[in-house]
């Protein structure tokens, strides 16, 4: 049996096309804007055959000033409306987007050069599937997590490779959450965000609530520099996702990052291995490869690998690449020409490095200059193979063997991404005690490239930070609603602010024997590498002396809390225990703690601080065995475990305005969730953290696991932000100039910042907290006989 031709029809995409008259402007204010009449267009092509589509506008900043001011208007009145009423329209949307499915379908196919049967069978479908779960969350929102409130205006900006799909990603749960939105596709695939534009007078989304401003980087760099937006929503290359980080560090501006990837493909001796083929075709040859997700490099156990490539070879040979709206094609065309020659150049390069290229597939590429590329396999590398390392985005496989279960995870974690992995085996043992080890976002068992509206998906390490889909998906654009009054860490001491030093407490006792506050770090009591000591006063009373801690210090901290990572392997009840044990001895300690803090405030508004610190530790030793994970049920014969893990390292700047309370509140969510810690204690009063020592040393906590450097918290904070060892830096309550520059500094292994006025104000809410603790690995199980 062969395959004949099954050609879709363009025509509707066309005559759409047509009665634009093949130009197009913006969408600000729920109407078309043209732009000055100078304002330059680019032309949209069809990667199939080169043909022009459209012209599209080139916006500039004064459109997305514009675009950012009807948003900003819009905002009250789209947030008075309620969550019954935003329901109402994102149900709206999801109902016109299934009326278009096809014309979609057929435009988005035309604009990327993606098959029909991709965009008509994946993309569009997952498009409305994502507006029909947030129009559920629109309604439940209020209820479910009540508390919190949208965030106002937010920016986002998407790539090419899955243009209506990405808008749905992100517009959906904005919208639901009672945002609006200025929208900024890629300049080559621009045409179904338009056509969504349409749909969304068609269904009459208020006017101002979803803006879009076409063009090139310039209007996503104006987008992500404009005061007005409150976060910056980002798929696309790691390259750009560091520009935004860096442009947007200390603007105060919410930030989620999709970017790229370079996912393992873990097939083990005892899988399916005709399925792990398919696999392998969903993995690397859906969307031509231009996937960030995609699984690139194929890792095989070695008496496997023959088998496994004999089979793998045979099936490409039966791929059929061609004009995408055929409905028997497989792949399609890369998105352009430079897409083409980027993908080509890293084959070549390859193959001069020795590399073996083989390609292969059922049907004949046209000659000369086309976008057409083959399925193609390349053996022979090794892991610092480039092909290996970079992100080819194209049809590219790289095979790598392995032996053991151990070597696996290795070379999977190998790499400088961390998006997503396969695991093949048909032992469910082993694939969930290899899913755990992947530093991954997501894990595919015995599947491949699935996605849903209830699972979150999005990365760790240079794929980015945040999740778009499920609840975690939806928290990116809420905040919690400020507390009355002051910050949750202040509130213990509130009353006490302007009481007078108790000079009594601190007199010099003439029996007292010199104590020597030390560093902790690694479960031990260090001198500081510099040798130098920082004195700490009260008024004009001298406390004592604390070690300045520098750069070698932190580095030797960050060092024992990478050693303590069995810390997370711990159950959730035995950090539970040591909290609760933590809380036993600081309230064994409470008199000394009292001592130390009253002379900054008063006696009794340091004992309201230490009782607050002891309920502090009660509260997250509660969570520790509670803010676990869900299990979801997406439209497949399987489950998608939702796992918390801790995010690593994180390095922890306690605020001055409650020493003790302030380190407390820190340490604590982050240990309860299997994170280790460097904290930089108080500048106020960092006496504290020798005493706090005592009581960590007393209380069963792993050495390594919290450690203490106390010293100039700017100069440790920026030594932290830089350190590529440390995956989070918390810094609530610092001041503008102070996140500008941790932030900046972020950039180098884009660790997450959680730092700022806006952290110290969602102090009191403890999901908020505890969400920082942990990133969420979902992992695809799909069952059956
Ligand atoms: P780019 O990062 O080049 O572009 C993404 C978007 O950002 C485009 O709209 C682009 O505009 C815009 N942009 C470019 N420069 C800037 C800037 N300085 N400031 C703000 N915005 C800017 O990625 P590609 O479009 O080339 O897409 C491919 C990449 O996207 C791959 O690396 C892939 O891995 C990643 N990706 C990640 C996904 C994920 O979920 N993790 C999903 C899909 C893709 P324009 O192109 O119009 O100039």
């Amino acid at each position: 049996m062969d395959y004949g031709p099954s050609p879709e029809s363009a025509e509707v995409a066309q005559a759409w096309l047509e009665r634009h008259g093949r130009r197009f402007g913006h969408f600000i204010d729920g109407a078309w804007v043209k732009g000055p009449k100078s304002a330059s267009h680019f032309d949209s092509t069809n990667p199939a055959n080169g043909k022009t589509l459209a012209a599209i506008a080139q916006g500039d900043a004064k459109l997305v000033d514009r675009a950012v001011a009807a948003a900003s208007a819009a905002l009250p009145a789209w947030q008075a409306l309620g969550g019954h009423g935003r329901a109402k329209l994102l149900y709206a949307l999801a109902r016109a987007l299934q009326k278009h499915a096809r014309l979609f379908a057929v435009l988005e196919t035309l604009d990327n050069g993606k098959t029909i049967r991709e965009t008509r069978d994946a993309d569009v479908p997952l498009a409305v599937r994502h507006f029909y779960h947030h129009a559920g969350w629109a309604q439940l929102l209020a209820r479910e997590l009540p508390g919190h409130e949208a965030l106002g205006v937010v920016g986002q900006i998407v790539p090419w490779n899955f243009p209506l799909l990405m808008l749905a990603w992100k517009v959906a749960p904005a919208l639901a959450c009672g945002n609006t939105i200025v929208f900024k596709p890629a300049e080559q695939t621009s045409l179904t965000a338009l056509l969504f534009a349409e749909i969304c007078q068609e269904v009459g989304l208020p006017a101002g609530v979803f803006n879009l401003v076409t063009g090139d980087g310039a209007v996503g760099q104006a987008i992500t520099a404009h005061p007005g937006i409150a976060k910056i929503a980002f798929t696309g290359s790691t390259e750009v996702g560091k520009l935004i980080r860096q442009a947007t560090a200390g603007s105060g501006k919410k930030l989620s990052l999709e970017l790229g990837g370079k996912s393992p493909y873990i097939v083990f001796a005892d899988a399916d291995l005709d399925a792990a083929v398919e696999g392998i075709v969903d993995s690397i040859w859906f969307n031509q490869g231009e996937v960030c997700c995609a699984g690139s490099r194929l890792l095989v156990h070695e008496g496997t690998a023959p088998a496994l490539l004999a089979k793998l070879k045979a099936r490409m040979a039966k791929i059929r690449v061609g004009d995408p709206l055929d409905k028997s094609i497989d792949m399609g065309a890369l998105v352009d020409r430079t897409q083409w020659q980027r993908v080509s150049g890293f084959v070549e390069r390859a193959r001069a490095e020795g590399a073996e290229v083989y390609q292969a597939c059922a049907t004949e590429l046209p000659q000369g200059e086309h976008c057409y590329f083959p399925p193609t396999l390349v053996t022979g590398v090794d892991t610092a193979s480039e092909i290996v390392q970079q992100e080819v985005f194209g049809p590219v496989l790289t095979v790598q063997t392995f032996r053991t279960p151990a070597e696996a995870v290795e070379l999977a974690n190998n790499t400088r991404f961390g998006l997503a992995a396969c695991v093949w085996s048909e032992s469910i043992t082993l694939a969930l005690h290899v899913a755990p080890q992947l530093k991954t976002g997501v894990v595919w068992v015995n599947t491949a490239n699935q996605f849903d509206a209830a699972c979150g998906f999005g990365g760790v390490r240079e794929s980015g930070y945040g999740r778009e889909g499920g609840r975690e998906g939806l928290r990116e654009y809420l905040k919690p609603i400020a507390a009355k009054g002051a910050k949750a860490t202040k509130s213990a001491v509130k009353s006490a602010k302007t009481a007078k030093a108790s000079t009594a407490l601190v007199a010099a006792d003439p029996n007292a024997i010199d104590r020597t506050a030390k560093l902790y770090i690694g479960g031990k009591q260090t001198r500081p590498d510099g040798g130098y000591s920082r004195e700490v006063w009260a008024g004009n009373t001298l406390l004592g002396l604390v070690p300045e801690g520098n750069r070698k210090d932190i580095r030797n901290a960050v060092e024992a809390a990478r050693a303590a990572a069995g810390w997370a392997r711990n159950s959730a009840h035995g950090r539970a225990q040591v909290l609760y044990y933590l809380a036993e001895n600081l309230q064994a300690q409470r008199q000394r703690f009292v001592e130390l803090l009253a002379p900054f405030s008063s006696e009794a508004a340091a004992a309201a601080e230490v009782q607050a610190a002891v309920e502090c530790l009660f509260d997250f030793a509660a969570w520790a065995d509670k803010h676990d994970g869900a299990v979801h049920q997406p439209p497949m014969h399987g489950v998608t475990l939702a796992l918390h893990e801790p995010v690593g390292q994180i390095g922890v700047i306690a605020p001055d305005d409650a020493p003790l309370l302030g380190l407390v509140a820190l340490i604590a969510p982050a240990i309860a969730m299997g994170n280790r810690v460097v904290a930089v204690p108080s500048r106020r009063q960092p006496l504290v953290a020798a005493e706090l020592y005592q009581v960590l040393d007393t209380s069963d906590v792993p050495g390594g696991v919290v450690n203490l450097v106390t010293g100039d918290a700017d100069a440790l904070a920026e030594t932290l932000a830089s350190h590529a060892e440390v995956d989070a830096l918390w810094w609530p309550g610092a001041a503008a100039a102070q996140c500008a520059k941790v932030e900046a500094l972020s950039v180098s292994n884009l660790k997450r910042t959680w730092v700022g006025e806006a952290a110290a104000a969602s102090l009191h809410d403890l999901h908020t907290v505890l969400e920082q603790a942990v990133q969420v690995k979902n992992v695809w199980v799909p069952y059956g006989v």
